[in-house]
């Protein structure tokens, strides 16, 4: 079952912590809540009424503006209904299959790792680095055979992937790139935002408890001409013109050609309509999870915790994820520090259980936690705390006080 306040499945069972006027629950406050405001619901509404709901006027509007808010006109961007359809259409163009591998990091959600799996090639899970849990590029050479074909970098937490030496390694060998962006929008990297690097295509999320969302959806951004005509027809059953093309266009509107097995990957009118309001607060939503993390950051300098790595001078961090791990000297255990909060009416996560002590993938790549130390040792002392743009300034120090009174 979904928790109705962190929309994450399996979520302890916790009495439902929105009220019946969906505003934050004196007694509970969330781990994530998304923030709809009126002009959003109002986009919704002026979409349900226009006849048009399914992918049509309202996408191919919020491409436009994904593309305007990346601010390179050299993109292509192309809105699908998951961030794991746009990790799948993506290697797929890039024409991945059975027989190659793609490397990617273990400290991860299991989307990044499980599109190369429905395209029968390998995944080659290497780990991080423990200064920034992001993926450690001295791995990912050290994981390159003759099969490697790509690189899956993740920007974990919102906080850039070391893209510099990751995009070095691939012109080196040979590979391609696709970025995990689920947690990056908005993120630079040397002063450029992620999504309009160098790499082959970089994907962004938007389901319920990214940093704007549109319930379920995503985006894929490319600068490949082949690679998005590929993505746009495999989007929709590999058709070669899509419905509103085919409802709007001159030519007889019954008429298409299927080119390919594709997939049913579209973004509705309904989400974009959500995603057109959303994109335009993306940086003041960015600007508050900053203030937050910059609060807990000073609230907890005194506390036996590694706070999260904050992003180099002059780079921004998305702060979707604001990741505490507890310290040798801490008091207590991560499992209870978690357990604390809860009773102290805080809801916490763990992003993530690392993919190598999942069965499937330890059991189909015979992983062990020892080959993955860093990972392995944030994991065991790492919580995820509230952080969105929802909570008041009493919320926060609800959250250090009790963080506080775990800890101190
Ligand atoms: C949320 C997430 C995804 C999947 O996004 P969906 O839009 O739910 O498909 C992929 N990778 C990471 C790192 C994520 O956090």
């Amino acid at each position: 079952m979904r928790c109705p306040g962190c929309a994450r499945t399996g979520c302890a069972g916790l009495p439902n912590p929105i009220d019946s006027e969906n505003t934050v629950n004196d007694a509970f406050l969330p781990f994530a809540l998304p923030e709809i405001g009126d002009e959003e619901i109002a986009e919704v509404v002026d979409t349900l009424k226009s006849g048009w709901i399914t992918t049509g006027p309202k996408a191919r509007r919020f491409e436009q503006a994904f593309t305007e808010f990346l601010g390179d006109e050299s993109l292509q961007s192309i809105a699908v209904n998951s961030a794991t359809a746009g990790l799948h259409l993506a290697l797929e163009a890039l024409g991945i299959g059975p027989g190659d591998e793609v490397i990617t990091t273990t400290h991860t959600f299991t989307a990044t790792a499980e599109v190369v799996r429905y395209l029968g090639a390998d995944v080659k899970l290497v780990d991080i680095d423990p200064a920034t849990l992001n993926i450690d590029p001295a791995a990912i050479e050290a994981a390159i055979t003759p099969r490697t074909r790509a690189i899956l970098p993740v920007h974990y937490a919102g906080l850039a992937a070391d893209m510099p030496s990751i995009l070095g390694i691939a012109k080196r060998h040979g590979l391609k790139v696709v970025e995990d962006a689920a947690h990056a929008l908005p993120t630079t990297s040397a002063g450029r935002l992620v999504g309009t690097l160098q790499s082959d295509a970089t994907v962004f999320s938007f389901y319920a408890n990214k940093t704007m969302t549109t319930g379920e959806g995503g985006m894929l951004v490319t600068r490949n001409p082949e690679l998005a005509k590929r993505a746009r027809v495999m989007r929709l059953h590999g058709m070669s013109r899509d419905a509103f093309d085919r409802f709007t266009a001159k030519v007889p509107s019954w008429y298409y050609e299927i080119v390919a097995p594709g997939f049913k990957y579209n973004l509705t009118d309904i989400a974009a309509a959500l995603g057109l309001h959303q994109l335009a607060r993306a940086r003041g939503f960015q600007q508050r999870r900053a203030e937050i993390a910059a609060q807990y950051d000073a609230a907890f300098a005194d506390l036996p915790v590694v706070t999260p790595p904050g992003p180099r001078a002059g780079d921004t961090h998305a702060w979707h994820l604001y990741v505490l791990r507890l310290a040798e000297a801490a008091p207590i255990g991560r499992d209870a520090c978690i357990e604390a909060l809860f009773a102290a009416g805080i809801g916490c996560s763990v992003h993530y259980i690392p993919l190598h002590q999942h069965p499937y993938w330890r059991e189909r790549y015979g992983l062990r936690a020892e080959d993955f130390p860093h990972s392995q040792h944030a994991y065991e002392r790492m919580l995820s705390l509230p952080i969105y743009t929802r909570m008041t300034d009493a919320d926060v120090q609800r959250v250090i006080a009790a963080v506080r009174g775990a800890l101190g």
